[in-house]
């Protein structure tokens, strides 16, 4: 990339999209290629402040609006997104590396869902009224006040939009800042919000790292309710910053989630949902199922199925229809991955395939952050890589011998995100759930989302639902007002 088509992006506060106060910048890499994509500014407190300032003095004015109108803003949003689906799908893939056809059918797709779904969901919601023989409670939903929204970088617009929405749906006005591995399609959300004329200081996007941007904004005075998606590590970090101010938190972490085969199940007709579940956005999707438990009955009729699946998959260019798997995020990532796949060997782990670059790679992808799907078999339920989140292209292969075995190993790791079950017979598929230590449990499918579900994880996977009502509920303060009957 030529300094001429360097994108360089700004920060979006109070209406204006503006340079960082102190002018670092920080480089954005195409995965694909490790080419120079895009600048975006190292943004500091002063930003934050800045952001958080423009933010308060929108705030009566955004909050005094009726739902109705905060409904219709919304929509005003998804069909300006809606406009430029395509251009979101185009810079979702530049800068993940993700396969085009996957940026196009998810995270372009459920980014605009999003903003329908909130502007919609609240016509449903009921007024709360609690009679008493002497008097009428009433609830009433305010605005929390300045929410702060902190995202990762591997479904970045569709992670953003789904706190962007409810947040200002309730009334609460935005400091959002994105990954910094992947600020694009938030600035295009920026472009949006201005085209359309959402009010200065509404929504505003702060831009840069996690220490010198995100901390701020996680510890500002004025900041009232966090919402965080991201690692586990980073989420402590968080909790501990928006504790002394008791700001509402929801925390959506990692997670190490068990893909369960019992023995009846119909591993030919599901193989490509299984293979989906372990290996969608490279395995960079924390729901992704990175342990396999295996009834042993059909361990290895699963495993040769499953292996030639995935030796199958066609791993490369990002910008072509037809492929599965793309680049990792970036080099470290990719370097982490690596040293995983190492200790495995070092435990005693058989990598059945990958475990490095793809074969015959592209050379235009050669200095890109790759690694093909990778299967290993052998290791012990409790090793690190079957206990630590790789979120890679990674899986590990276990059998077991009854559903109480299935339970005990699933249950084994310090997460509790999700699951999946897949089975013959739907109702001991149903009641084995129930015995899953997670915060969501798909049977016979994954990702099969509906979007007014409680969505989050158990454990270190985080605290707090978002998704339908409990988006609503924890992007406002629900008060009662009671009234004694004259
Ligand atoms: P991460 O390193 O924890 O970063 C997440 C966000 O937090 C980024 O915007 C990051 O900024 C920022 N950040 C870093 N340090 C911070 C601090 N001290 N204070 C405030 N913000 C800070 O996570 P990631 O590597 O981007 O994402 C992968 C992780 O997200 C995985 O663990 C995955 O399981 C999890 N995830 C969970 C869900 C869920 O719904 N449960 C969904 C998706 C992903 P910079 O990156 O810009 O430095």
């Amino acid at each position: 990339m030529t300094e001429s088509n360097l994108i360089t992006l700004n920060n979006y506060i109070e209406g204006k999209f503006q340079n960082s106060k102190c002018n670092h910048w920080i480089d954005n890499y195409s995965p694909a290629t490790g080419d120079l994509i895009a600048r975006i500014p190292c943004s500091s407190t002063e930003d934050i402040d800045d952001a958080v300032t423009a933010a308060t003095n929108a705030f009566n004015g955004w909050s005094s609006l009726s739902i109705e109108e905060r409904a219709d803003w919304l929509i005003r949003i998804a069909d300006g997104l809606e406009s430029r689906k395509e251009e979101i799908a185009q810079l979702e893939s530049l800068d993940t590396g993700k396969p085009i056809s996957l940026a196009r059918g998810v995270d372009a797709a459920r980014s605009i869902a999003n903003f329908r779904f909130f502007a919609n969901h609240i016509l449903d919601h009921e007024q709360q009224i609690f009679e008493m023989s002497d008097a009428t409670n009433r609830v009433l939903y305010k605005p929390v006040g300045i929410a702060g929204l902190i995202t990762p970088w591997n479904l970045p617009l569709y992670l953003l939009s789904w706190k962007v929405a409810p947040a200002l749906l309730m009334g609460n006005t935005v400091v959002a800042k994105p990954s910094e591995l992947t600020p694009l399609t938030a600035n295009l959300l920026a472009e949006v919000m201005d085209e359309i004329g959402v009010p200065p200081g509404v929504f505003n996007i702060v831009h840069g790292n996690g220490i010198d941007a995100g901390a701020p904004l996680t510890s500002h005075p004025k900041v009232n309710l966090i919402s965080f998606t991201g690692g586990t590590a980073t989420g402590r970090e968080v909790a501990k910053a928006a504790s002394s101010g008791f700001k509402k938190l929801s925390l959506e972490l990692g997670g190490k989630n068990a893909t369960i085969i019992r023995h009846d199940a119909d591993i030919i007709s599901k193989m490509p949902e299984i293979v989906r579940a372990s290996f969608m956005n490279q395995g960079q999707v924390c729901l992704c199922g990175s342990r396999i438990l295996i009834h042993e009955t059909i361990y290895d009729e699963f495993v040769e199925s499953f292996v030639n699946t995935v030796t199958n998959m066609s791993v490369g260019d990002p910008s072509d229809e037809a492929t599965d798997l793309g680049a990792l995020i970036s080099a470290a990532h990719r370097d982490k991955i690596l040293s995983y796949i190492q200790i495995a060997k070092e435990e005693g782990g058989v990598i059945l395939c990958g475990g490095g670059m793809p074969l015959n790679h592209p050379t235009q992808f050669k200095d890109g952050f790759w690694i093909a799907p990778t299967v290993i078999d052998g290791l012990k339920p409790d090793s690190i890589c079957a206990m630590e989140e790789i979120f890679g292209p990674v899986v590990t292969l276990h059998p077991f011998s009854n559903d109480d075995e299935a339970v005990e190993i699933a249950n084994m790791t310090d997460y509790g995100l999700a699951g999946s079950i897949w089975t013959a017979d739907s109702d001991a598929g149903s009641e084995l759930a129930e015995r899953i230590d997670s915060g969501m449990v798909w049977v016979n499918c994954w990702l099969h989302r509906d979007l007014r579900v409680p969505f989050g994880g158990v454990k270190n996977s985080g605290v707090g639902r978002e998704g339908g009502d409990w988006s609503i509920g924890f992007f406002s303060e629900a008060v009662n007002i009671c009234v004694k009957h004259n």
